[in-house]
């Protein structure tokens, strides 16, 4: 966990450059941070929302301080780190900062319709982006020992959260970035929760995955560590279909008929028998069942070590 001077960042150090990406309740944007012993990151930077009205705009905030507390006590190779927030007015006299070409230009964050007021979250930059993207694209070049490299990298994210009594709720391709193309992290904290000490969380409102939950999440909207493995189990099927999103073209309440019948997806063309047991035990219908995220991790562990041994 960082400290809470160093969690509150000045917002003239951070400069933003890029819209990269929209979310929920903020855009995102590439651009990089001066920290106070004057190194520069490349960070993406998640700013509330500026067409919101100032009810909406309370609530974006609300949200991404939120996510931002959630995400500030990860520290996790693969888990996006947060470097810290701006959320007061700059204190900085001068609003000018070195460009990467070293010349002093002018700050540009408030002549663009950026809100210089608000939260920004300030993160570690996943320069490859979205991994579901990523995996379409470079299709060619990504083998089976890659796609278990990235499952083995989330599952271990994973079992790091639920060692900690968090659980994500929100597992699936789209939430995770490539850092480089050996290195997957797990980002999208909007929805994650620390467990009570019944250690199951019932959420009663809001816009659910329905195509990666588990069904006890579909029918009494329970999530725990075990409904995160189900959803992990949905996240890998999609790294080994190069990113195609599950049960495409059916519609949410047919897919929850067919979870209801014990209906699972279909195996991979190239997925070997032993990955598709993986998954069919991350889907056992009883949660108590299921495998568990640790056992997944050391299961695509070993199989790794199979698969670069020859
Ligand atoms: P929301 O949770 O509101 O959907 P996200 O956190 O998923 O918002 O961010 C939206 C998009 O912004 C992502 O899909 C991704 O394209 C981009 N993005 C978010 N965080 C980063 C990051 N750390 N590095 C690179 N791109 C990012």
């Amino acid at each position: 966990m960082i400290s809470e001077s160093e969690f509150h960042l000045d917002r003239s150090s951070v400069r933003l450059e890029e819209l990269i990406g929209d979310g929920l309740f903020g855009n995102v944007y590439r651009g990089s941070y001066v920290d106070v012993r004057l190194k520069r990151h490349s960070v993406a930077v998640k700013v509330c929302r500026v067409d919101n009205d100032s009810q909406d705009l309370h609530t974006s905030n609300k949200y991404l301080l939120e996510e931002a507390y959630t995400m500030q006590q990860f520290r996790h190779p693969h888990i996006i780190k947060l470097l810290g927030i701006c959320s007061g007015p700059s204190i900085s006299s001068s609003d000018e900062s070195e460009s990467d070409s070293g010349t002093v230009s002018t700050n540009n964050n408030n002549n663009n319709n950026i809100p210089a007021f608000g939260v920004w979250m300030v993160m570690e930059l996943a320069p490859f982006g979205e991994m579901r993207q990523y995996l379409q694209r470079e299709k060619s070049i990504i083998d089976l020992s890659v796609q278990i490299l990235f499952a083995k990298q989330i599952a271990s994210a994973v079992t790091y959260l639920h060692s900690r009594a968090f659980v994500h709720r929100d597992i699936a391709a789209r939430n995770v970035l490539v850092t480089n193309s050996r290195c997957v992290k797990l980002s999208d904290f909007g929805m994650s929760k620390l467990l009570a000490e019944e250690e199951v969380y019932t959420s009663s409102s809001g816009k659910l995955p329905i195509k990666w939950m588990a069904p006890e999440s579909l029918n009494f909207r329970k999530f725990t560590t075990q409904s995160d493995v189900y959803s992990l189990g949905v996240c890998i099927w999609e790294i080994l279909m190069h990113g195609i999103k599950p049960w495409q073209g059916i519609r949410n309440h047919e897919v929850i008929k067919k979870i209801e019948v014990g209906e699972i997806l279909q195996r991979p063309s190239e997925c070997p028998l032993a990955v598709y047991d993986m998954l069919r035990a991350m889907w056992v219908i009883d949660e108590y069942l299921r495998i568990t995220a640790i056992e997944t991790t050391h299961f695509l562990e070993h199989l790794l070590e199979e698969i670069d041994d020859g």
